[in-house]
């Protein structure tokens, strides 16, 4: 089991030229230009001359951005030139994906670029309120369309991930892009080789509140109008839980105040992302909480698993699973929450936590997943009782860090 998911994970990672050798040939060779060198001259102690190379540059690249990654703030002058520029996210988007998205569209719509928004897959009902989102392109359903923008685009802005397997069925299109690819992402362990410009900042609480920085950097803050500002407002309330994590710092809570001063109606933002489903949901809700929820005290963990039959029964759609992993963790000593969901074409899985169990890595080790400290995902290709099981057993693994 764990050969078969280990394999996929090897495979996709070398079609996409991102794995580790691919890694280390970029950094050798990216050394040897900044050197201005070829590979081929000879030299005394190559190895012994990398590492010192590596190592005070690996040093620049820790406090800085990675070097094979060029400054976001590069941009900035180039904004005043038209381009014709996409704008992707992660599949299945959140309302972070959508709001940062969106709201950088609306931004280069102003400034006179020809902009254009696609999601790899569909998304959320509830999400369809924000404003722009009928434009958007789903590229699952129509990848003749997406593929023909994509040729057309000077400029592609990668938003809310950071490894192009999270854009699915883009993934290669993205890879193959030969125009420029820029990053503004907040997950862990960017995929940095593959964006010409770009930031990667996991302190930040959401990418609404970068693209809410770049804005303001750039020299353009004047042109946040409401349009703008609710977008942004949308993705940074939905990443912060309410702005209830630590992510939620003072300068989130200064950009908040910013943003009601743009005239938001911040309430009614909230009862768009909040009180805005289907009767069926709920009880679906109940229903998985009641018969699919099991807690393991012994380890501080809780899994919910959810069969195809259920989301079927129930009619369940994108993005009404949101936000059920939260749900164990209000139980007193819960450290890790799980949520597997048989989605037939994949299994789907969603980790929280709270205090210092990293989901991240944990959903990196077991399922070919990542996103942040507290809060992330990962897939399988085995069978839903398959996942399960690699489930507990990694919850086993993990004894000691979850007491
Ligand atoms: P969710 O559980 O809500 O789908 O995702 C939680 C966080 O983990 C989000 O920030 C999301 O972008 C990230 N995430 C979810 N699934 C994956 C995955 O398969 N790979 C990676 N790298 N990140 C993921
Ligand atoms: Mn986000």
């Amino acid at each position: 089991m764990a050969g078969k998911v280990k394999k996929l994970s090897r495979r996709s990672k070398s079609k996409l030229g991102c794995g580790v050798e691919g890694v280390r040939f970029r950094v050798k060779n990216s050394l040897y230009s900044i050197l201005n060198l070829t590979p081929s001259t000879p030299r005394p102690n190559t190895n012994l001359y990398l590492q010192q190379l590596i190592w005070s540059l690996g040093f620049y690249s820790a406090t800085l951005q990675p070097f094979y990654m060029k400054d976001i703030r590069e941009i900035f002058p180039l904004l005043m030139q038209p381009k014709k520029a996409v704008i992707v996210m992660h599949q299945k988007p959140d309302a972070d994906a959508m709001g940062s998205s969106l709201g950088l569209f609306h931004f280069l719509n102003m400034l006179g670029h020809t902009v254009t928004v696609i999601s790899p897959t569909n998304w959320a009902d509830w999400l369809k309120w924000l404003k722009g989102s009928d434009k958007m392109i789903d590229y699952e359903l129509n990848p003749e369309k997406g593929n023909s923008v994509l040729d057309d685009a000077e400029w592609v802005f990668c938003l809310d991930f950071n490894t192009l397997s999270r854009a699915r069925k883009m993934s290669t299109k993205l890879n193959d892009f030969r125009g420029i690819k820029i990053l503004i992402d907040h997950h862990q362990q960017p995929q940095s080789e593959s964006f010409v410009y770009g930031i990667s900042d996991t302190s930040k609480s959401s990418t609404c509140e970068m693209v809410y920085d770049l804005i303001v950097a750039a020299g353009h803050s004047d042109k946040i109008n409401e349009e703008i500002a609710e977008c942004l407002y949308a993705g940074v309330m939905a990443d912060t839980g309410s702005f209830r994590f630590s992510s939620a710092t003072a300068s989130v809570h200064r950009m908040v105040a910013d943003l009601k001063d743009r005239k938001i109606d911040h309430p009614k933002i909230h009862e768009n992302l909040f009180d805005n489903f289907l009767e069926n949901r709920l009880r679906f809700t109940g229903y998985v909480l009641q018969h699919r929820m099991d807690i393991y005290y012994e380890y501080n963990s809780a899994l919910i698993s959810v069969s195809w039959k259920d989301l079927v029964k129930y009619q369940i759609k994108t993005g009404d699973t949101e936000g059920i992993v939260n749900y164990p963790l209000t139980i007193q000593g819960i450290k890790l929450a799980a949520l597997i969901i048989d989605r037939d074409e994949e299994i789907k899985c969603s980790f929280r936590s709270k205090g210092n169990f990293d989901v991240n890595t944990f959903a990196r080790t077991y399922f070919d997943g990542g996103g942040h400290y507290n809060a992330a995902g990962g897939r399988s290709s085995e069978s839903l009782e398959q996942t399960v099981q690699r489930f507990i057993m990694a919850m086993k693994e993990n004894a000691s860090q979850l007491q």
